[in-house]
């Protein structure tokens, strides 16, 4: 893919949702990465019920410390791999009080130093919290960046850096809540809505899938774009944005 390219996707994704978030409902960088460390192979829904109980009671490496495990494991019982989580996050939260003053480091080696906490997790830590253009290539990521050929590769690792690398820098802080909210929302896994798509005349996926009634006017001529409100907005955002 181009860099011409490339530049249109993100801008039009950024006209539609300029200010990106995670899902992840949290108030302090502890918080996030609380619920960062819960959501492996949970769903953000499912992490946000937990830590609405979790988070009131205790939100403060000190506070989760003090229920221990099983005080913790309670809270998140929900939430698959729960003993396991309950274990790393305590021995998470004994490590930020004794060797951070109680604070989450804006450090990629003293996160990943943390239980629990890999590359991935210390991405969103170190971007969502932070600020840092770092890319944490989760399941959305690493099948948008493959599929519509952004940033093809075979492993998370070789799909993270092309993202860095190839990003423009104005939209590298925010690509990461992007890609993630264009794959579960729209590039879905079995079924990609590409006539819902804002930026499918710039995707490279060989495989479109189009509704039925569309089917009939792309064999006559070049598709164009539903008449209805959504494609206006669309149009309008292009041409705002390309
Ligand atoms: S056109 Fe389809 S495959 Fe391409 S990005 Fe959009 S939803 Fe994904």
């Amino acid at each position: 893919m181009n860099a011409d390219k490339r530049h249109k996707i993100f801008s039009r994704l950024r006209a539609a949702n300029p200010h990106p978030t995670t899902e992840l409902e949290y108030t302090t960088p502890f918080e996030l990465l609380v619920a960062v460390v819960l959501s492996a192979q949970s769903t953000d829904k499912g992490v946000n019920l937990a830590t609405r109980r979790l988070f009131p009671v205790a939100n403060t490496p000190e506070a989760i410390y003090a229920l221990g495990e099983a005080g913790l494991a309670d809270y998140i019982r929900t939430l698959g791999l729960y003993t396991s989580k309950a274990k790393h996050l305590i021995a998470a939260c004994r490590m930020l009080i004794e060797l951070h003053d109680s604070q989450v480091p804006a450090d990629r080696a003293a996160l990943e130093a943390l239980p629990g906490v890999g590359r991935k997790t210390a991405n969103v830590i170190l971007n969502t919290a932070f600020g840092q253009p770092t890319m944490a290539v989760d399941t959305h990521i690493f099948r948008v960046a493959n599929r519509i050929g952004l940033a093809p590769g075979k492993t998370v690792l070789e799909v993270e850096k092309k993202l860095v690398k190839t990003i423009p820098a104005e939209f590298r802080v925010d690509a990461h809540h992007w890609l993630i909210l264009h794959g579960r929302y729209v590039c879905q896994a079995r079924k990609p809505k590409c006539s819902e798509c804002i930026i499918a005349d710039l995707c490279e996926y060989k495989g479109k899938t189009w509704p039925a009634a569309d089917e009939g006017k792309r064999k006559r001529g070049p598709r164009t774009l539903p008449q209805d409100g959504g494609g206006g907005k669309r149009r309008a955002a292009r041409a705002q944005n390309d």
